[in-house]
C-alpha cells in the first residue's frame, strides 16, 4: 500500500517598507496553494515566485483589514483566478468568500482552519495549519498588535492571544503579519514565556491599561489603506 504524507510547504516573504510579512503556503502533493497577506507593491515578486514553483493559486487570504500598506490580492486574483478570503466582519466589496472562525480552507488535502482572533481590529482571522499559525497582527513576537483603531479592542485582544493562541501546544509555530526587530518566526511556548505584555500569566486588566496607556501615531497609510483594501487593493 502507498501511503502519501500530507505536507504542508511555507515561504515568508518580507515588504521592507511596510515590515509586512507575505506568506505562500501550499500542499506539496497537489501543489495547490495560497497567499496570505500579499502587498501590492510585492505582486510581481509574488506572483513569479509562484510559476517558478509550479503552484497552482486557489486562494488569496488576509488576516485582516490593514491600515499601514495595500493588499496585492485584487491584482493578483486579476493574473491567477484565485479566491479571496476575509473575515465576514470586513467591510469588503470585493472579496469571494466571507470567512468566520472554523471554517476549512482546502489545499489539496492541506487544511487551514480560521480562528477569529479579534483584538487588533474586529476582522482579524489566525489561520492554522499542521503545527503552525499565522496569527496576523494581534500577536507579534514579543509583541501584540496595537488596539486603538478599526473596532481594536485591548480585551478581545488579551483573550483571543490567551484564550485561543496561548491554548495550542507550545511547539506551534507562529508566523507574524510583522516584525521590526528581525525576528521571523516564534513559537506559542516561547511567547507564553517572554512576550513583556502578555508572557509568564499577565493579567487581564494590566494588559489593558498598558494597551489604553500607548501614545501611537497614526499609520501613514491609514487613510488610503483602509478603504483600498476593502476593495481587494483595486484603487488608484
Ligand atoms: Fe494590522
Amino acid at each position: 500500500m502507498v501511503t502519501t504524507l500530507v505536507k504542508m510547504h511555507i515561504r515568508q516573504l518580507i515588504d521592507n517598507r511596510s515590515s509586512t510579512y507575505t506568506y505562500l503556503v501550499w500542499d506539496a502533493n497537489s501543489r495547490e496553494a495560497a497567499v496570505i497577506d500579499p502587498v501590492r507593491e510585492q505582486v510581481g515578486r509574488d506572483l513569479k515566485l509562484i510559476r517558478e514553483l509550479g503552484l497552482i493559486l486557489k486562494y488569496a487570504l488576509e488576516t485582516h483589514i490593514h491600515a499601514d500598506h495595500i493588499t496585492g490580492s485584487g491584482l493578483i486574483r486579476e493574473s491567477l483566478d484565485c479566491h479571496i478570503g476575509v473575515h465576514a466582519n470586513a467591510a469588503s466589496q470585493c472579496s469571494d468568500l466571507k470567512l468566520v472562525d472554523g471554517d476549512l480552507i482546502a489545499l489539496g488535502e492541506v487544511r487551514l482552519e480560521v480562528i477569529h482572533t479579534p483584538g487588533h481590529t474586529n476582522t482579524d482571522i489566525s489561520y492554522l495549519g499542521d503545527g503552525v499559525v499565522f496569527c496576523g497582527d494581534i500577536l507579534l513576537i514579543r509583541g501584540s498588535g496595537r488596539t486603538d483603531f478599526q473596532s481594536g479592542d485591548p480585551g478581545q485582544s488579551y483573550d483571543s492571544i490567551t484564550h485561543r493562541l496561548f491554548t495550542l501546544p507550545n511547539e506551534t509555530l507562529i508566523y507574524p503579519g510583522h516584525d521590526y526587530n528581525g525576528f521571523t518566526c516564534s513559537t506559542v511556548g516561547e511567547e507564553k514565556k517572554y512576550n513583556p505584555r502578555l508572557g509568564d500569566g499577565a493579567r487581564r486588566d494590566d494588559y489593558i491599561r498598558l494597551m489604553q496607556s500607548m501614545k501611537l501615531t497614526k499609520p501613514d497609510m491609514m487613510d488610503s489603506a483602509v478603504p483600498g483594501n476593502q476593495a481587494c487593493g483595486l484603487v488608484e
